[in-house]
């Protein structure tokens, strides 16, 4: 019988007590490697608890010292890099170069959150004005200066989706922990495996009892983190639908929050484009990660005449991917997350193909349970499923256009907002795109223009809900509250 996957409450491993229950499963062979709690209420309580009773403590330890427990973080996620590169293969069923690049852009964050002291700084203006004294027997004016300090906000709360499942996390926790909140993780129910190694080498480099703790399970454990009276703010990544619930709810229950949300990306590809870079950047784009990414470019315009390149190259591109479980030597692509996306992604393609698109690449060929390979659709009708909605598989759509301004209009009729790409030669070309393009990440010559963590996840429109995003200083005045302090002294 599969182990039920533990929650983990101040600083110990805690057995859940059940209800009901899901599978988590390695996609590629469909074996079930754990069962994770859905719906424990009690557990959630008790974490909220932890990290109310750690937040005095951890709040007043001096910034330098919590940075210190987390450089030992980062380097004991160097020593782990290949168990939990393995973790994520087996989990999520990622190749194994794409589960590095898990590990490796998560480390990134951890090492921003160790720059947490000067992250933090306030400010301070001395002799913002000069008030009259109280003795006019004083010539004197009595100097008012003023300050801006940066402080923790209390209990801070994540929760995650499956497609990265270490980096996401490491989006939320260190910061917040950084700037001195305690933290409740919920992770997404299909990669909880993952989500609690993180957390448990998070202790064993020293973060005390209380300050990161983590509860499995599905929406009744998230409603309840969002409307608690004890935390004060929700960091969220996943689906757009979803996205909007949660910050419905949260802001209405007066939290600080953030959600950074679905999407449907453009890659706009020029006639002058280099062939080579734009064939190389879009099968990247499209199908990496199996197309289970917010920065997937899923719809490729191409202007004038650079179908007649374009299209028989990327059918060949997209035909040399290796499709295998994530773990073999030299896979390009493995499983989806689990099989109602399989159903997802196909019903996806029957839509396609009813609404008149032409299916150039037919990944449901790919005879092998829980995969769905390469799929390319040429001649897309504008206003179809196809270009407009989110698929999350290694699905591509592309739509012909005549000129930029065409492409760029098609690029902003979308609802989502969080990535736009062109491959071309012509500066003018890329620098009317990008001060066009209605996204908050945009990629010139680039297929996944990805922020690195000291930049903010940028998304726009459908893809973000909040002010300030993940990552850079964003995260920082997230995770912080600003209090100005006026003082004068007789
Ligand atoms: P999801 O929305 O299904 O789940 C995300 C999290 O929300 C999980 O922890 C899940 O348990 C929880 N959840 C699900 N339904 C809920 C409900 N009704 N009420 C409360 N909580 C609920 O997303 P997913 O399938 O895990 O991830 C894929 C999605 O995430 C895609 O849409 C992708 O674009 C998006 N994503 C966005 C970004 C970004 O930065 N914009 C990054 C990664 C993924």
């Amino acid at each position: 019988m599969a182990h039920k996957i533990e929650h983990f409450i101040d600083g110990k491993k805690v057995a859940p007590q059940g209800g009901e229950w899901c599978d988590d499963v390695n996609p590629a062979t469909g074996e079930v490697i754990g069962e994770v709690a859905m719906d424990e209420l009690a557990a959630t309580q008790g974490a909220i608890e932890s990290a109310k009773r750690a937040f005095r403590g951890w709040s007043e330890t001096p910034v330098g010292n919590r940075c210190q427990v987390l450089f030992r973080y980062k380097e004991l996620l160097e020593q782990h890099f290949d168990e939990l590169t393995q973790m994520i293969v087996e989990e999520h069923g990622k190749a194994t170069a794409e589960a590095r690049g898990d590990v490796r852009r998560g480390i990134d964050c951890v090492e921003y959150a160790c720059g947490a002291p000067s992250l933090m700084m306030g400010r301070t203006l001395p002799r913002i004005a000069v008030s009259s004294s109280f003795s006019r027997e004083s010539e004197e004016g009595i100097p008012l200066d003023s300050s801006l300090e940066r402080i923790p906000l209390g209990v801070c709360v994540g929760i995650t989706p499956f497609n990265f499942p270490i980096m996401v996390p490491l989006w939320m926790w260190p910061m917040a922990v950084a700037c001195g909140n305690t933290f409740i993780l919920k992770p997404s129910e299909k990669v909880s495996l993952c989500a609690l190694r993180e957390v448990e080498l998070a202790h064993e480099a020293g973060l005390p009892s209380g300050v990161l703790n983590m509860v499995t399970g599905g929406p009744d454990v998230v409603n309840h983190l969002l409307t608690h009276d004890e935390v004060k703010a929700v960091s969220f990544v996943g689906s757009t639908a979803v996205a909007k619930h949660i910050y419905k709810t949260a802001s209405t229950a007066g939290k600080r929050v953030q959600c950074m949300a679905g999407a449907k990306n453009t890659m706009i590809i020029m006639p002058d484009a280099n062939k080579d870079a734009a064939i190389d950047g879009v099968i990247g784009s499209s199908m990496g990660n199996t197309g289970q990414r917010c920065l997937a470019g899923s719809v490729a315009v191409l202007v004038g005449d650079s179908h007649e390149w374009f299209v028989p190259r990327i059918v060949e591109a997209a035909k040399q991917i290796k499709i295998s479980a994530g773990g073999e030597i030299g896979c390009g692509m493995g499983p989806l997350i689990d099989e109602a996306s399989v159903a997802r992604v196909t019903k996806a393609i029957e839509k396609g193909v009813e609404a008149g698109a032409e299916l150039i690449l037919d990944g449901r060929e790919i005879k092998l349970s829980g995969f769905v390979g390469p799929t390319i659709f040429d001649n897309v009708p504008h206003d179809s499923a196809l270009a407009m909605e989110e698929i999350f598989g290694p699905v591509l759509s592309i739509l012909r256009v005549e000129t930029l301004d065409d492409a760029i209009a098609v690029t902003n009729r979308s609802p989502y907002g969080n990535m736009a790409v062109m491959f071309t030669d012509s500066g003018y070309a890329a620098n009317k795109f990008k001060d066009n393009a209605g996204a908050g990440m945009i990629g010139i010559n680039v297929g996944v223009p990805a922020p690195m963590a000291v930049f903010p996840f940028c998304g726009w429109k459908d893809s973000f809900f909040g002010t300030l995003h993940s990552n850079g200083e964003d995260s920082v005045r997230f995770y912080t509250e600003g209090r100005i302090i006026v003082s004068r002294w007789f």
